[in-house]
């Protein structure tokens, strides 16, 4: 049975009484769950004594609240999928819980979190440093597991767990596709049936190109809204629209 908790406090009081020399294997999320969070729980439940999953909609890093508003929501089926990978316990916060001071208080980094989607969404990586050093303050994880989909931000984190002396280890997992290529994400549900079927171009595009300006020019001819496709040392980023849904990927080169 999967625990749901609610209140900081109690994931606390829960983690306390598991006793400490147990580890934790720590999954934070923003719900909607499909297979790319599963390969986390997986992992997770592998490595480690005792498996957290968190659940929140993190307001402070949405710099669009259209995308905030719309952002799906399927604590049923999360649950459920919980309870098949034997997660221990759901931490799943309101805002309030997280930001009793109502983010007066922030973590910021200054150099990387500006550039690729920091560029694009200002005020993103400190919502998400900040909402993740608050998770892991409340609960004390071993090990905590962050997918490669999202590589700048597991940068970031893993940058701000060095610098803060935080005694746990970063896990990196490679990113789940759907068998076109697409990057699995929440946000896919979004996409209508014309754009479901143009998505994976996004992953084709800079898979096989030579450079960066080739595969930015491969996805505007095909209709995509390009805000990046950036060679950084050995990975290549992109970030892109499809109607109203902005899509991201990376891949090494
Ligand atoms: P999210 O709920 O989108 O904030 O994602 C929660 C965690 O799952 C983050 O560490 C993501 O990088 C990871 N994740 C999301 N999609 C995928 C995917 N397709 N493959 C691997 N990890 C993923």
């Amino acid at each position: 049975m999967t625990l749901v908790l609610r209140k900081s406090q109690d994931f606390k009081i829960w983690r306390k009484q598991q006793g400490q020399s147990k580890t934790l294997g720590f999954v934070p999320t923003m719900g909607a769950l499909h297979s790319g969070h599963e390969e986390l729980l997986k992992r997770a439940r592998r490595e480690n004594d005792l498996v957290a999953l968190s659940i929140f909609v993190n307001p402070t890093q949405f710099n669009n609240a259209s995308d905030l508003d719309k952002y799906p929501m399927t604590f049923e089926a999360d649950l459920a999928m919980a309870e098949k990978n034997n997660v221990d316990v759901i931490f799943f916060p309101e805002y309030i819980e997280m930001y009793p001071d109502n983010y007066r208080y922030k973590v910021s980094e200054n150099a990387y979190s500006n550039i690729l989607d920091g560029a694009h969404r200002p005020g993103h990586f400190d919502g998400v440093l900040s909402v993740v050093m608050k998770l892991f303050n409340i609960t004390s994880p071993s090990r905590a597991y962050f997918g490669e989909k999202d590589y700048q931000q597991l940068s970031l984190i893993k940058g701000m767990a060095e610098s803060f002396f935080m005694d746990l280890e970063i896990i990196p997992v490679a990113t789940v596709r759907e068998e076109d290529g697409l990057a699995k994400s929440s946000r896919n549900v979004r996409l209508s049936e014309s754009e479901r079927q143009k998505a994976p171009h996004i992953f084709k595009a800079i898979k096989n190109s030579e450079s960066a300006e080739e595969a930015a020019k491969i996805l505007i001819e095909d209709g995509f809204k390009v805000d990046y496709v950036t060679d950084i040392e050995n990975r290549r980023f992109v970030a892109a629209y499809l109607g109203e849904v902005r899509l991201i990927d990376n891949v090494e080169i």
